[in-house]
């Protein structure tokens, strides 16, 4: 009888012995991100950090000595893309300043310096809930050297960084000097013109731009600038995000060529020139559902004295973190007067208000077939690196797509708005070794990506809890 082949449990210790083999998954259902059907009983084929072949049994020839992972009864889907984070933040208010300014519990500049100190923190984060890519789009000079180290590390995501934010609106709080989270102005043509150059000289790898509505009599001026930044990225080869959540300036981001559109619309219902304007560019929208509700209920744990929960199945919170939510008392007596018990129940029936237009118009841009990419907007108070994506996830189901569609918005699309669809995103030959292994069917439920058991980077396979910074409870 042929038994050549060695079986090999699911145990790291094995695993780990047989880096740099060939590996094998064998008998997984596979769910390759590009929106078509599973593959039942599946194989894929691992070789150096790279896909070999993803297919059935027959299409992959599995040879007799082959060192196999058997993965029966699990799903294998391609690792999560976040195409909305920001390195330079914390997932608390100290990482915000310009919300509640505290100096003498959080120095911002010490806290600046930690994030650039240790950027791994997040990535552990990232790999535990199954990120395997990630988009900052807007921070720190540091954040856009972050990519070159990144892309063959089985122990980082892949990533790609905007750098500093151009902007009318820059918040003195957050800028320490030229290094640390600078907001490039845009007080002329000439001068926004000038800020894709420095983008380009720093070697960032995109142009952002925080386009918040300017005042009307200011409109006009403003626009143009808006469209010569775009001018300028699309000369300069870079791909140009725009923060525009009013539909006018959307639009105007739309008619400067936004390669993507980094928040829902949710001032008013987006319209049929919207839709045209985002479907003529193959513009990517990232509905970012739940940050906006994340700000609030940090806010409002300082106000209520009382710490906001942390949803995190898999324990990828770091302690430090944690800690800092659970003590919202500190920041107490720096609170504005405004921000008061009457302020925080406001906030919390706007928010409700708020994401009702979010969810119709994802549900717009959905219908008309425009492309869609899970996005969390992770770094901001309470939209915590790594967990946040299952937030955003489930949000996106509530809103009424399906887990299928969410799967591809997560994967592919993700790619596609990082500009790295060659490289991950989809299981197929050729592409980096980045995948999940899932004990729970994800097109039956969105939220079955919190069942995660392993995760593989660069064709190494970490089991979930090595990854995790504390024991879940
Ligand atoms: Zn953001």
């Amino acid at each position: 009888m042929k038994t050549l082949l060695s079986i090999i449990a699911l145990s790291l210790a094995l695993v780990t012995q047989s880096l740099g083999a060939q590996k094998y998954l064998q008998g997984a259902t596979i769910i390759d991100g590009t929106g078509g059907p599973a593959i039942e009983d599946g194989v894929v084929v691992v070789d150096k950090g790279v896909l070999t072949c993803v297919g059935s049994r027959e299409d992959c020839g599995v040879p007799d000595n082959a060192v196999i992972v058997d993965l029966r009864d699990r799903y294998i889907t391609p690792g999560l893309v976040d195409a909305h984070v920001h390195f330079g933040q914390t997932g608390w208010l100290d990482g915000r300043p310009d919300g509640i300014s505290a100096p003498d519990v959080y120095p911002y500049a010490k806290t600046a310096a930690d994030a650039k100190a240790n950027p791994g923190r997040w990535q552990q984060s990232y790999l535990c809930s199954g990120i395997t890519a990630v988009f900052d789009v807007g921070g720190p000079f540091w954040t856009t050297q972050l990519r070159d180290s990144a892309t063959s590390d089985p122990n980082s995501v892949h990533v790609k960084a905007a750098g500093p934010l151009i902007s009318w609106a820059g918040r003195q709080q957050l800028q320490l000097d030229d290094e640390i989270y600078s907001f490039l102005p845009m007080g002329s043509v000439e001068q926004a013109v000038a800020g894709v150059a420095k983008l380009k000289s720093m070697g960032a790898q995109a142009v952002k731009v925080w386009y918040l509505a300017p005042a009307e009599e200011q409109r006009t001026g403003m626009d143009k600038r808006m469209l010569a930044v775009g001018a300028a990225a699309s000369n300069a080869n870079l791909p140009l995000l725009v923060h525009a959540t009013s539909l006018r300036e959307a639009k105007v981001a739309l008619r400067a060529g936004a390669h993507m559109l980094v928040h829902s619309v949710s001032d008013q219902a987006v319209d049929q020139e919207f839709l045209d304007l985002l479907l003529q560019n193959n513009t990517v929208y990232a509905p970012t559902l739940v940050v906006g509700n994340g700000w609030t209920r940090a806010l409002a744990s300082v106000v209520l004295n009382a710490s906001a929960p942390v949803d995190d199945p898999n324990g990828c919170v770091d302690q430090d973190t944690i800690e800092k939510i659970q003590q919202p008392q500190l920041l107490r007596s720096y609170l504005p007067d405004a921000l008061n018990n009457a302020w925080a129940y406001q906030r919390l029936e706007n928010d409700g208000r708020e994401l009702v237009l979010m969810e119709q118009n994802l549900m717009a841009v959905h219908a008309v077939g425009g492309l869609i990419a899970t996005a969390t907007d992770a770094g901001n108070p309470m939209t915590l690196h790594g967990p946040a994506i299952h937030n955003e996830m489930e949000a996106m189901q509530r809103a009424g797509l399906s887990a299928s569609q969410i799967i591809t918005m997560s994967t592919r699309n993700g790619a596609l708005a990082m500009q790295d669809e060659n490289l991950f995103g989809t299981l197929r030959a050729g592409m980096s070794a980045d995948l999940l292994v899932l004990k729970q069917d994800p097109r039956e439920d969105i939220a079955a990506f919190r069942s995660l058991t392993h995760v593989m980077r660069a064709g190494q396979l970490h089991e979930q809890s090595a990854l995790a910074w504390r024991t879940p409870k």
